[in-house]
C-alpha cells in the first residue's frame, strides 16, 4: 500500500518572475532527500503530490517537514471528480479523525476547476451532510472545530484533514550559498537555520585551538553540523586549526584587543573559505549588544576583513527566542553540553568596548596575521556531512549507498 501526500509549497508561489527555477529548486530538494526511497513525486500548479510505500511514509513526512519552501504537508486521498467519490473519501477521512477522538468538524471545499458541477458550498454541505449521517456523534463547528475536512477540486479531487507544518521559506540553494561560522554555542546553528530557510545552501567553518580545546568539542560542532544539515539537506563543515593564530594575536602588545584581532582573523580565514567555495555571503549568530564583542562598532571592526556581505539572522532576537528557536530546531539539547569555546581561552580580563576603528585596523595589520592565517586554512580539515548522517541524529536510516552526493555536488 501507498500514501499519498499532498505539498503545499510555499513562498515560490508569491514569485512571479522566477517561479518556475524556484519550483524547480524545490523539487529538486524533495528529489535529493528522498533518493534512495521508491516514490512518484508529481507537480501541479500550486500543488506537489508524492505517493510513497507506506512503510517509508513517516520517514517521508519528517523529511518533508524540514524542507525549506514547503509551507505544509497534508496526508490525502485523491480520487475522480465525481460528487459520489469525493463523499466516500470525506467519510474515510472523517473516520480516522474520529477514531483519535474528535467531536467537531467543518468542511471547506476549493474549486479551480469551475465546471465541476457543485459549487464549493455545494461540494461542503454535500460531504458534512454524509459525514453526519455516518457519524451521528459528530457536530459541525465552523468557529472552533476539531478538524477541517478539506477537498480541494483541481485536475482530481484531493481531500485531507490535517496539514503538518512545514518551515515555509524559500527552498534551499535559490539564493546561492553561504558560509556559515560555526561554533558550539547556541546561537550559530539557528543562524544557519534562518538563512537556509531563506534559500541559502550552507557550509561550515569551525575555528578550533586544539590541544586547549577538545576533539570532544569538536564532536559536538559536527554533531550540531549534522542536525543543521537536516534543513540545509546535507553540509560541508571545514575545521580550521586556529592555534597558531591564536598564539600570534596572544603575542602582540594589547591583550585588551585580543578578542577583536581573533574575531578580525577568524573574518579573514572565513573570506579565503569562502571564496574557495563559491560563497556568496557569511553567516554569524552574533546578536546586537548580547556580548561585549557584539556592539555596532566591534561588528564593524570584526567583518572589515571580509568584503562578502555579512548575514546576522539574530541580529534584533533575544537570546530566548533563540533559545525557542534552537529547541523547535533540535539543537539545543547539544549546544548546552559543557564544552570549551576557543573564543575564551585567550580573552582579554578587560575587553574593548568602545574600539577606535583606524587604531585597531592599524593594530591588526601590525599583527602581520596574513601568512598564518593562511596557513590555518590550508589546512583545514574537510568534514562532509551528509543528509543521511542528519536523518541519523533523528534515529532514521535511508540505505547511504544510494545516497552518496550532498547539495555541494550540483554546484549551488
Ligand atoms: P554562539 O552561541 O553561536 O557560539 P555566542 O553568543 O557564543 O554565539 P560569540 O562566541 O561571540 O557569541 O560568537 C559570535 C559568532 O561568531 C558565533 O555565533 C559564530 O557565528 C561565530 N563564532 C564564534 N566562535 C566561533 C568558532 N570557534 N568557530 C566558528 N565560528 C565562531
Ligand atoms: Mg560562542
Amino acid at each position: 500500500m501507498r500514501t499519498f501526500f499532498l505539498i503545499k509549497p510555499g513562498e515560490i508561489e508569491l514569485k512571479l518572475g522566477n517561479k518556475h527555477e524556484f519550483t524547480q529548486r524545490l523539487k529538486d530538494q524533495i528529489h535529493r532527500r528522498l533518493k534512495g526511497l521508491h516514490f512518484d513525486l508529481e507537480e501541479y500548479p500550486g500543488r506537489f503530490f508524492l505517493s510513497i510505500e507506506d512503510k517509508d511514509s513517516k520517514l517521508a513526512l519528517f523529511v518533508l517537514q524540514h524542507c525549506p519552501g514547503i509551507n505544509g504537508v497534508a496526508r490525502a486521498i485523491k480520487t475522480d471528480k465525481r460528487v459520489d467519490s469525493i463523499v466516500q473519501a470525506a467519510i474515510e477521512c472523517a473516520e480516522a479523525e474520529v477514531t483519535s477522538g474528535a467531536g467537531s468538524f467543518k468542511v471547506e471545499t476549493r474549486r479551480s476547476d469551475k465546471s465541476f458541477p457543485l459549487d464549493s458550498y455545494g461540494m461542503s454541505v454535500a460531504a458534512a451532510d454524509a459525514v453526519l449521517e455516518r457519524f451521528p456523534a459528530l457536530s459541525v463547528d465552523v468557529h472552533t472545530p476539531d478538524f477541517v475536512l478539506m477537498i480541494e477540486i483541481r485536475e482530481r479531487a484531493y481531500i485531507y484533514s490535517s496539514t503538518a507544518p512545514g518551515p515555509r521559506g524559500l527552498p534551499v540553494g535559490s539564493q546561492g550559498k553561504g558560509l556559515l561560522l560555526l561554533s558550539g554555542g547556541i546561537d550559530s546553528p539557528v543562524a544557519g537555520y534562518m538563512m537556509a530557510r531563506r534559500g541559502l545552501a550552507l557550509e561550515s567553518v569551525y575555528f578550533h585551538t586544539y590541544p586547549y580545546t577538545s576533539l570532544e568539542a569538536q564532536r559536538k560542532v559536527e554533531r550540531l553540523a549534522a542536525r543543521v544539515a537536516i534543513w540545509t539537506g546535507g553540509m560541508h563543515m571545514w575545521a580550521v586549526p586556529f592555534t597558531e593564530v591564536q598564539q600570534a594575536i596572544a603575542r602582540g602588545p594589547r591583550e585588551e584587543a585580543n578578542t577583536l584581532m581573533l574575531r578580525m582573523a577568524m573574518m579573514q580565514a572565513s573570506e579565503l573559505i569562502a571564496r574557495h567555495i563559491h560563497s556568496r555571503a557569511i553567516v554569524t549568530g552574533e546578536s546586537l549588544g548580547q556580548v561585549a564583542s557584539q556592539t555596532a562598532e566591534n561588528m564593524r571592526l570584526a567583518q572589515s576583513p571580509a568584503s562578502l556581505p555579512v548575514f546576522r539572522p539574530l541580529i534584533g532576537i533575544d537570546k530566548e527566542e533563540t533559545i525557542s528557536l534552537a529547541r523547535h530546531i533540535g539543537t539545543y539539547d547539544i549546544s548546552i553540553l559543557p564544552y570549551e569555546d576557543c573564543c575564551v581561552l585567550f580573552s582579554p580580563k578587560h575587553p574593548i568596548l568602545k574600539p577606535d576603528f583606524g587604531e585597531l585596523l592599524a593594530y591588526f595589520e601590525s599583527l602581520e596575521l596574513g601568512n598564518v592565517i593562511k596557513t590555518s586554512v590550508e589546512n583545514a580539515e574537510e568534514k562532509v556531512l551528509h543528509f543521511t548522517d542528519a536523518l541519523k541524529e533523528y534515529g532514521y536510516q535511508i540505505d547511504p549507498g544510494n545516497h552518496e552526493q550532498t547539495l555541494m555536488d550540483v554546484g549551488v
